[in-house]
């Protein structure tokens, strides 16, 4: 298959379209107006029921709908296109929402280090024995999903300052810090470089000889998107190559894959590129957020891990989803959010109980749920930290009130005490 790209422009090409009615058509348009819109021929021939689209998760994925946006925003923004206004004006409204929509939650900015005086722009360093890599040719995704946190830098309203080609610093700086076993190269989705790009900054970390780099982690989405990159691409053997070549080399090779649900892996092509990349010797991790009208189901959760260490991944995170963009759509209560963990683990056998969750990733570091509880009649959550930047707080129990609507932990206040120990 040749990769087609489908958006805002050109999706009306797409010949299932026509089951949309004129109306559903209309909703895309407004609602991609505000998040971005990309799909591509093989989500849409492929992964998608056209039949059942509606409460389709692969969908839901991809296109935008519209309960995405508070009813106000959407009101809004679809008057102001019936009625022909002009494109400044649609412009402005469209920033407005933005606006609204918490674009700011990424925090992408922050934990930037830095190496030889300079701040090492397209890094990350937040926990410490792994380093984040953002290379400037992967900041893109062979399609966009509706939840993605990243929003703000696709649609443009955020530079992606966020992006570096310097390797050679971040060598220089892994060097420095022996204490970094693990670079996790991610994006965007890294996979969409070509692989002559990639392997240029594979030769260059792989001849720097850093004795502490342990693990390469590639965070993808690609296994969903687009799995030809690992079958029928022009550069799919020299991809499959390099990371030969990681792994010959006695690193590590953690191919860190998101799978939002298991209609993702009905295809052939995705079990064979799976079949591919680990015999290369890389392991594949999966992960993904709990969302409300996607997967918010015990049943599919513990069928998806089962599925995928059938297939020889190993389940690895469940994250709650963060507080931007759709939120209002996906989100769902910690509460809830444990309760599908809590059960779909209940159904796998322990070689899928790898997967640790439900997760926010905050500031402080991953905060995960361990469970409710009562003590001295009152009701609680019970909270760890799993990943940490103060990493004198990991693993240490602690407690939030109980709070049935809560979905971040900024809507949590302590219990028995004053402050959270990330407060103090
Ligand atoms: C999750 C995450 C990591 C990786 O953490 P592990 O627990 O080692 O998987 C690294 N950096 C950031 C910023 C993260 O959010
Ligand atoms: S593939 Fe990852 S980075 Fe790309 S849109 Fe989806 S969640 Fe966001």
């Amino acid at each position: 298959m040749k990769y087609k790209l489908y958006n805002l422009v050109n999706y009306r090409e797409i010949k299932q379209i026509q089951k949309l009615s004129d109306e559903e058509i209309f909703e895309i348009e407004v609602v991609g107006h505000v998040l971005p819109f990309k799909t591509n021929n093989y989500v849409v021939e492929k992964l998608i029921d056209w039949d059942n689209f509606k409460s389709d998760p692969c969908f839901i994925l991809n296109f935008p709908q519209k309960d995405m946006l508070p009813p106000k925003f959407f009101n809004k923004l679809s008057k102001a296109i019936k009625s022909g206004a002009d494109k400044s004006e649609i412009a402005h409204i469209v920033k407005e929402i933005r606006q609204h929509l918490n674009p700011d939650s990424s925090s992408q900015t922050h934990n930037i280090p830095e190496y030889a005086g300079e701040k090492l722009e397209g890094t990350q360093h937040k926990y410490k024995e792994t380093m984040l890599f953002f290379p400037a040719q992967g900041q893109t995704c062979h399609a966009y999903c509706t939840f993605c946190f990243r929003w703000p830098q696709f649609s443009g309203l955020k530079e992606i300052k966020f992006a570096t080609k310097e390797i050679d610093s971040i060598i220089g700086y892994l060097k420095n810090n022996p204490q970094i076993t693990d670079l996790l190269i991610t994006g965007g989705a890294p996979m969409t470089m070509h692989a002559d790009v990639f392997e240029l900054y594979i030769d260059k970390l792989l001849d720097a000889n850093i004795p502490n780099l342990q693990t390469i982690r590639i965070g993808s989405k690609s296994l969903t998107y687009w799995p030809y990159k690992y079958l029928t691409d022009d550069d799919s053997e020299q991809i499959l190559s390099i990371f030969r070549k990681i792994t010959s080399k006695g690193i590590n090779l953690s191919f860190m894959a998101h799978f939002n649900h298991i209609n993702e892996m009905q295809t052939t092509e995705c079990k064979s590129a799976v079949k591919k990349i680990l015999e290369t010797g890389a392991q594949i991790r999966t992960q993904s957020p709990i969302l409300n009208n996607l997967n918010d189901d015990p049943d599919m959760w513990a069928k998806m891990w089962r599925k995928q260490l059938n297939w020889g991944m190993i389940p690895y995170y469940m994250f709650i989803v963060r507080d931007t963009g759709a939120s209002t759509y996906f989100a769902i209560s910690i509460e809830r959010a444990w309760n599908v963990y809590r059960e779909a683990f209940s159904k796998v056998s322990g070689l899928c109980r790898t997967v640790r969750g439900p997760s926010m990733s905050t500031v402080h570091g991953k905060i995960v749920i361990n469970g409710i509880s009562e003590i001295n009649n009152e009701k609680i959550f019970t909270l760890s930290f799993i990943q940490a930047k103060n990493t004198k707080l990991v693993g240490v129990p602690f407690y939030a009130k109980y709070n049935s609507k809560a979905v971040w932990i900024n809507e949590l206040q302590p219990a028995f005490t004053k402050k959270f120990i990330f407060d103090e």
